[in-house]
């Protein structure tokens, strides 16, 4: 019984020592975690969409090749 009694002892002391360091310093890099993402507009539909995934054409961003087709537009490239 003594045994068990160190044991929960011993497991307290460890979850302490890990809780203090788990808890990040004060004033941390949280304005660093949330990146802005520019969202376009699909010429044909209107639906938003981040830019990185548009389709772009001649008149400019879808958010498909169906709708770039739709819009008889075709890529700039
Ligand atoms: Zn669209």
């Amino acid at each position: 019984m003594k045994f068990l009694f160190l044991l929960l002892v011993a497991l307290v002391v460890i979850w302490a020592i890990k809780r203090s360091r788990v808890n990040p310093p004060a004033g941390s890099d949280k304005a660093q975690t949330a990146s802005p993402t520019e969202m376009v507009a699909c010429a044909q539909c209107g639906i938003h969409l981040p830019r990185a995934e548009g389709v772009s054409g001649q008149n400019g961003l879808y958010c498909s090749t169906e709708h770039r087709s739709a819009a008889h537009d075709s890529n700039p490239a």
